[in-house]
């Protein structure tokens, strides 16, 4: 790889993997971001004086972070500090109602067998066994491959062929699918939620999405400084290589001549050259033109594209009482269609809604927080519509008294001021992500087709290249994760090949881009 220049618009999870592996090899990169940080959605926020996670708070998928950082010549354990949770998460129902989940599938059987009868505790382990056969199906010839389709995963998965495409489920709901595994409507739901984690409904979604439980399964790490550390871990690590970071700077257009990206424009009138640039925003942004023309007709989303979740989230310091809140909470409504259908269908927020809620001082020990002020995350589901029909002041201010009087009906009481938290909306999420209305992880993954219609990290206009949650293979911080590694290695395979054929390309007088 030579001294090729690249602007990397964002400075999200997928566009700081992609600034380290390709300053690593030495590319004169330079990476644009509006916010004053990086991160992007890892965000983190003041509130009550104190540094909160207010983006993802779940990291998982360890190993694939160790080899992506390996392309750099970077061991992550001395990177970042990692620790393993022996507890994934405590569910609530009600005050009675509560099951943890461990990160040991017998204790978790164990504990599922003591909530809901050892018929439950069996359907848990086939259904483990059902979401790792689909992960191990689909990981390099779906998630690692840079633009699959329905026949390259068909040839992907070998001698197994059309059969072994119908053991991954495409083509039924998630929601079904559980069924086979569990009678009470608990546990379909606790399982169900996994699709919420890439924006989707577990009753649209196909039966796929279960791989996130076995992806959960293998792992759930707390980070040393919060999840926001590892966006600060990563600028540190590719600065370190030679990248260079300008904040608090927007992109207005992606540059182009003779059908080649050529640079950026800046909204202070700067324009920087680049012989490759690599989009990091949500396509969504280029499909609306907010970058240009020439970015706008390099891609093309399906027009049945679906908005996946947004969300409203309370970033707080704040007193908890009465509840044994560990590092993961989740308290369910009692009505999980309902949700989905007011989310997805009338575009509104959930009547009642499911909660999640980080306590971001604890492990898995409830103990490990003494009493007094913590930081708590706390975050609901809600339609992507900050564009075109914003929450108002009085259906937030609704949600917030149906968020906290679940959590009491649960036994947490949370005294928090207005002054100790930051809320954001869908409309807020949409000024953070531009033309999302607030959605968070690209397009919704609903029905069969969705996870074939991402985009991949190669586009239309030559030189220019995607990576983010909303391109394949997904949202998540991992997926993402991944997606920059698929554009920076896509980026430096082109230049390669670019190089080997310019002396023809030069001996036949033709032009060499
Ligand atoms: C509240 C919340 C909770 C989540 N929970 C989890 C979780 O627990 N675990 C998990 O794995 N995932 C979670 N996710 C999803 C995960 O955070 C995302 O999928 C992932 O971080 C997206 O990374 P990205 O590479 O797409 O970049 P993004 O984070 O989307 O960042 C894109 C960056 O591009 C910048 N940008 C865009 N356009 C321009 C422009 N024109 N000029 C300059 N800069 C621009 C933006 O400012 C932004 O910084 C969560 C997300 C949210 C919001």
């Amino acid at each position: 790889m030579g001294s090729e220049r690249v602007v990397i618009v964002g400075a999200g999870i997928g566009g700081l993997v992609a600034a380290l592996i390709l300053s690593a090899k030495g590319c004169a990169v330079t990476v644009v971001d509006k916010e004053n940080a990086p991160g992007g959605k890892m965000r983190e926020v003041a509130a009550g004086g104190r540094r909160i996670d207010a983006g993802p708070t779940v990291f998982t998928m360890r190993g694939l972070f160790e080899e992506i950082v390996a392309d750099a010549g970077v061991d992550l354990g001395d990177a970042l500090s990692l620790k393993p949770l022996s507890i994934l998460a405590r569910h609530a129902w009600s005050a009675e109602e509560r099951l943890d989940l461990f990160a040991d599938i017998d204790e978790s059987a164990e504990a599922i067998s003591a909530f809901a009868g050892p018929e439950e505790g069996r359907g848990y382990r086939r259904f483990c066994e059902r979401a790792k056969r689909i992960f191990e199906t689909l990981d390099e010839p779906f998630i690692r491959t840079p633009r699959p389709s329905v026949e390259s995963l068909v040839r992907g998965v070998g001698l197994f062929g059309l059969p072994g495409l119908m053991q991954i489920s495409p083509f039924t709901t998630m929601w079904r699918a559980l069924g086979d595994y569990f009678k009470d409507p608990r546990l379909k739901q606790l399982f169900g939620r996994y699709a919420t984690y890439c924006g989707s409904s577990p009753f649209s979604s196909p039966a796929t999405l279960m791989l996130i439980a076995h992806v959960e399964q293998e792992g759930v790490w707390m980070v040393d400084g919060g999840m926001h550390e590892v966006a600060e871990t990563f600028a540190r690590l590719a600065e370190a290589r030679g990248a260079r970071f300008l904040y608090g700077e927007t992109v207005t257009e992606i540059l182009s001549a003779g059908g080649r990206a050529t640079g950026v424009a800046l909204a202070s009138g700067e324009r920087l050259e680049a012989d490759a640039v690599i989009f990091n925003g949500d396509v969504a942004a280029l499909a609306a033109g907010l970058a240009g023309e020439a970015s706008r007709r390099a891609i093309s989303l399906p027009a049945s594209a679906e908005r996946s979740l947004s969300a409203i989230t309370w970033a707080m310091t704040a007193e908890a009482a009465g509840f044994p809140l560990i590092r993961h909470n989740v308290f369910f409504s009692n009505d999980y269609e309902g949700e989905f259908d007011r989310i997805f269908k009338a575009g509104r927020p959930p009547n009642v809604p499911t909660v999640y809620l980080c306590a971001q001082d604890r492990d898995d020990n409830a103990a490990s927080v003494a009493t007094g002020p913590e930081r708590l995350f706390c975050l609901i589901n809600a339609p992507a519509r900050g564009d075109s029909a914003p929450l108002t002041d009085s259906e937030i201010a609704a949600c917030e008294t149906q968020t906290f009087q679940l959590m009491e009906k649960c036994g947490l009481t949370i005294k928090h001021s207005a002054e100790a938290t930051v809320i954001t909306a869908p409309q807020g999420f949409n000024r953070l992500f531009p033309a999302t209305g607030g959605a968070l992880y690209g397009q919704a993954s609903h029905g069969w087709k969705a996870s074939f219609e991402r985009p991949g990290a190669r586009t239309k206009l030559k030189g220019l290249y995607l990576a983010g949650g909303s391109v394949h293979p997904g949202a998540g911080v991992p997926m993402a994760a991944l997606s920059g590694k698929i554009a920076a290695t896509s980026l430096m395979d082109d230049c390669a090949s670019t190089r080997r054929s310019r002396p023809a390309a030069i001996a036949g007088g033709t032009s060499m881009r």
